[in-house]
């Protein structure tokens, strides 16, 4: 049996309560399926920025880059900034994305059964990726950017071939690996940009096209980023893998995440050619930290998400079906809405879900849904 070492974050704010849920229902899962952990916890983010003067200390990063994958809850604190006003989020977040070279973000956006979308468009489902690059584009200026005389500010998009060749490839990869747009199943890979205004987006469509001529097995196309802003409303089950711009990336997976219940629901997977990092869409939501009523389902589908990673990365048939359990148990328990927390119109507590989806858990494996 595979052993994968696991480096936790807790984070800041509601990141710790969703963290200590996530490896509830991960305890479960190594005592009834084939699959085991070692997890070292470490502290880093604001709050530890707050009483150290460092987001994310040399350690922390050396046991991210040791470790076989990476489960983070959530950083930032809004009121812990550095001198010129910025957080501390963007400085450890980037820092681990550059370290950990994670290329791209992978953030599905799935109607659950049982989840109420706002829309009135999705009656054929909504199942949909928005892969985001997560290293170039506008972030890419992270660290950089320059202000004149208090008079004006740059910041510039940075896409190369490499970068836009290597997040393409990984989009058909993923739409291969999964079942289809809901409306008909047909495969499709939508390069999302704003190729018609600037150089840098015509650039990124010129790569897609050219990787898209070399995978004709699955359907593609290209859409204007404010044109898909309102397919992505309109006609929800019409999309497959969306592939696009680190920044257009970071907005779309937000409206994403709002048409299939809230950021409670949006996992995430941070994958690179040697490290991956998974993570809720969510942030540290400070509000609400401490009172243990955040959504856990976000961390939990993500650490999901890495034990699917996990599997295919070293072709282990128990990590991938440990994944599938674990998402099935969060259909379960979405599907029978006993159990859930206020953003889902419930009255739940974190660890009421957690205990649901590890009761749901069962003994044999399930069938296949
Ligand atoms: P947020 O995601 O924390 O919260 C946005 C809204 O969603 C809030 O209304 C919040 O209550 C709600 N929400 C978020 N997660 C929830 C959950 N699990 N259950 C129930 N409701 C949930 O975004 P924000 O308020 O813009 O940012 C707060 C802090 O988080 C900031 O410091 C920001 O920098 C940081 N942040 C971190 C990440 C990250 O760790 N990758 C991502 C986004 C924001």
């Amino acid at each position: 049996m595979n052993q994968y070492s696991i480096a936790a974050l807790p984070g800041d704010g509601i990141g710790p309560e969703c963290l200590d849920a996530t490896l509830h229902v991960l305890d479960r899962i190594q005592s009834l399926h084939s699959v085991r952990l070692t997890l070292d916890r470490y502290e880093a983010g604001a709050e530890h920025f707050r009483k150290h003067g460092v987001a994310l200390p040399e350690d922390v990063l050396r046991g991210c880059l040791d470790a076989d994958a990476v489960l983070l809850a959530a950083i930032g604190l809004p009121d812990v900034r550095k001198p010129d006003g910025t957080e501390v989020q963007p400085e450890m977040m980037m820092g681990l994305r550059r370290a950990l070279g994670l290329y791209a973000a992978v953030r599905p956006v799935k109607l659950y059964p049982g989840v109420d979308s706002p829309l009135t468009t999705a009656s054929a489902g909504i199942d949909m990726v928005i892969l985001r690059e997560n290293l170039e584009g506008l972030f890419a200026s992270f660290g950089g950017g320059c202000q004149l005389n208090d008079q004006l500010a740059t910041d510039t998009i940075v896409i190369t071939r490499e970068g836009t060749r290597r997040v393409v490839e990984y989009a058909f990869e993923l739409s291969r690996r999964r079942q289809g747009r809901p409306s008909d199943g047909r495969r499709q890979v939508t390069c999302v940009d704003k190729a018609n205004v600037f150089r840098s987006f015509a650039f990124f469509r010129k790569v897609f096209q050219e990787i898209a001529d070399v995978n004709p097995d699955v359907d593609s196309n290209a859409v204007y980023v404010d044109a898909m802003s309102l397919y992505m409303v309109t006609s929800p089950s019409e999309w497959d893998v969306l592939v696009m711009e680190n920044q257009f990336g970071d907005i779309l997976s937000d409206l994403g995440a709002a048409l299939v219940g809230g950021l409670g629901l949006g996992p995430s997977a941070e994958i690179g050619e040697q490290h991956a990092l998974f993570q809720p869409s969510h942030g540290s939501a400070p509000q609400l930290a401490g009172k243990n009523v955040a959504n856990p389902l976000a961390t939990i589908l993500s650490a999901a998400m890495m034990l699917d990673w996990l599997g295919h990365r070293h072709d282990d048939d128990n990590a991938k079906q440990a994944a599938q359990t674990i998402e099935h148990a969060v259909m379960t328990v979405l599907k029978e809405r006993d159990v859930r927390t206020a953003d889902l119109g419930g009255t739940s507590s974190t660890e009421d879900v957690a205990n649901a989806v590890a009761d749901a858990i069962p003994v044999t494996q399930p069938s296949p849904s």
